[in-house]
């Protein structure tokens, strides 16, 4: 398929936990959405859904209250550990500060700060409250920040004051309707000193409210979650998520990480992008897990060091993680003992071939991609524990998931029909990814944008933007997004295939592949790569690199040009942007930067 990567085969016997999908097609043709209902608990009393609940309280119910379930690793290293009975302590005052201030039901709160204890607390308090939460990525600038709580209507915010200062104070006369600033790691004293209109010391309020907050009967459909896309092919756009989507977080993280009570789990996104909520706060603690939470940002020996010391036994990370711990080499996880390690999943991007088949080297495990997108709100598309892998596929769709590849029309998007019908593609042609709604964690709307959202539909089914084709045996096969596919003289190119390719080369850490305009050839390919530590960005190693990627690919699909650069643009979440690649080669307008992640704010938080 991709290259000549063999399968990976699964023996289900040797695992040292029974999975609990042992066969997909036995699994699959079972699955119900009322199975997976059961699975969870709903309010006592038949008084709806609620995330919270779900998340927390139950666990309580079920005599669990004492077992861990987040242990923060701190900058520093130290860790804290917060128990099940804990969390419902914390998050019931929360819920009450919020009720005391007069937030109501269905407003909104926002966070802007790291992955801190309170964040969590924040993030499960607001929605015990039946508010909605809106959580943002700490090193967004004031444009962003202003951008979004603008949008969503936030009237609250959780944030530090250092935060406040630089990235709120100044848009703050742009935000009305923000009333109330609630202060992490402020004295009341300071917060009253602090200027900030509606301040409040977050702890001093907390400790002063009841640590009872029984939840209200929740309607499934009430809004819980706000998020906003990861903005690499725009303008992000808000996705609306409401209770029920808690059925398939759970479900999910059942299926595509086979998450069990008594593991150590660690997702390494953060909160603020979609990933880092559905799988790093409600899915893992449905499930009644341990999960870690490390503040600090990426650094090879950092995370070797947690995932040894922390003794995680499934880890949930992305390709851009997998890309800089290959370029740290293979050496340094030897030195780590994982042996507590039992299953590593990757979402965001496309993970190359070669990342799958380094994990199996480095980690002893192959990485299994999956797939999903924020308006999904969880997993859709997945490897499995207990399947085979076919590196560079992400895998197959879960029990309950239909997905489909629809023939495109000229614009490259599903061709839809003037009666609005579509047709699904052939067997590995490549097409538009398409779903069948219905599943609960299905976004129900762009906030303030209705136009949009109805765009995303046809013929019955809901549209990716994402370009994928399937094979015969169900596997599915990432291409592109639609925006960044290439047509180069009468070829249809994805890019994703050209980067693996060249991730294949051994001097190549990163690589990022966009079509320009070509008199010729319609578009050329052109190729940018970064180079891993001890490779020398020299015309020999271009011309080596364009050797090796017309072997690989043959002359029409190959680059005809390869840029060598220090690094290339990514979101904060970690996906190339290569619009931005485009517009930078074509002298276009950079559009949307808001999540552009800035050079020198990588590497730090050495341990
Ligand atoms: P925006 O919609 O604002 O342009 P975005 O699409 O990157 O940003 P997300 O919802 O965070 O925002 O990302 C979902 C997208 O990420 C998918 O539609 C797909 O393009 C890509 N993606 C996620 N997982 C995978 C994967 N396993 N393989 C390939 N692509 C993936
Ligand atoms: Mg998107």
């Amino acid at each position: 398929e991709l290259g000549d990567y063999p399968v990976i085969r699964k023996q289900v016997d040797q695992l040292a936990v029974v999975p609990y999908l042992v066969d997909y097609e036995r699994e699959t043709s079972s699955f119900t959405l009322d199975e997976a209902r059961s699975w969870l608990d709903g309010l006592p009393g038949k008084r709806g859904l609620n995330i919270a609940y779900e998340a927390v309280d139950r666990h309580l119910a079920h005599g669990r209250g004492d077992h861990v379930a987040i242990r923060f690793v701190r900058l520093s290293g130290e860790v804290e550990e917060v128990s099940y009975a804990a969390l419902r302590t914390r998050t019931s005052q929360f819920a009450h500060v919020l009720r005391d201030l007069g937030v109501q039901p269905g407003e909104r709160v926002f966070s802007l700060c790291g992955r801190v204890p309170d964040l969590y607390t924040a993030l499960l308090g607001t929605v015990r409250a039946r508010s909605t939460f809106a959580p943002l990525f700490s090193a967004f600038g004031p444009e962003p920040v202003r951008q979004r709580i603008v949008r969503g209507d936030g009237v609250a915010l959780v944030t530090t004051p250092a935060l406040y200062q630089r990235k709120v104070a100044p848009v703050r006369d742009q935000m009305p309707g923000l009333r109330h600033v609630l202060l992490v790691d402020t004295t009341a004293a300071e917060a009253a000193e602090s200027g900030i209109p509606g301040a409040v010391s977050l702890s001093e309020a907390m400790h002063a409210a009841s640590d009872v907050f029984d939840i209200e009967p929740t309607d499934p459909e009430e809004m819980a979650l706000l998020h906003f896309t990861s903005g690499t092919t725009g303008t992000p756009k808000g996705a609306v998520h409401v209770h029920d989507a808690v059925v398939w977080h759970h479900a999910s993280a059942r299926y595509a990480l086979d998450l069990h009570p008594e593991d150590v789990y660690w997702c390494t996104a953060d909160p603020g992008w979609v990933t880092g909520t559905s799988y790093g706060v409600v899915a893992p603690l449905t499930h009644g897990v341990t999960m870690v939470v490390d503040e600090g940002e990426f650094h090879s020996r950092r995370w070797y060091a947690t995932l040894a010391e922390q003794g995680v036994t499934v880890w949930y990370t992305a390709p851009t993680a997998i890309r800089m711990l290959m370029k740290a080499g293979t050496e340094l996880p030897a030195s780590y003992d994982l042996s507590a390690l039992r299953f590593v999943g990757s979402v965001g991007e496309p993970l190359n071939p070669e990342a799958v088949v380094w994990g199996a080297e480095a980690l002893g495990l192959p990485i299994h991609d999956n797939w999903w997108q924020t308006e999904t709100g969880g997993i859709m598309i997945a490897n499995y524990l207990s399947a085979d892998v076919r590196p560079g596929s992400m895998g197959r769709p879960l029990p309950g998931v239909h997905a489909v590849v629809l023939r495109r029309g000229e614009d490259g998007r599903a061709e839809v029909a003037e009666d609005g019908s579509v047709v699904p593609a052939e067997d590995d042609q490549v097409g538009e990814l398409a779903l069948r709604p219905g599943w609960p964690s299905m976004f129900r709307g762009y906030l303030h944008d209705d136009d949009r959202y109805a765009a995303c539909f046809a013929g019955g089914y809901y549209l990716t933007g994402d370009l994928a084709r399937r094979d015969r045996d169900g596997y599915f096969w990432f291409v592109g997004r639609a925006d960044d596919v290439i047509k180069s003289a009468g070829h249809l190119v994805g890019p994703f295939e050209v980067e693996s390719a060249l991730m294949a080369h051994p001097a190549v850490a990163e690589a990022g592949v966009i079509g320009v305009p070509d008199p010729i050839m319609g578009q050329r390919i052109l190729a940018f790569v970064a180079l891993k530590p001890g490779f020398e960005a020299s015309d020999a190693t271009r011309r080596e690199l364009l050797g090796h990627a017309r072997r690989r690919l043959g002359p029409a699909v190959a680059p005809r040009e390869i840029r060598i650069s220090e690094s290339l643009p990514k979101t904060r979440s970690g996906k190339i942007m290569r619009r931005l690649l485009r517009a930078r080669e074509l002298g276009l307008p950079e559009g949307d930067l808001s999540t552009l992640e800035r050079a020198e704010e990588e590497g730090r938080h050495e341990r």
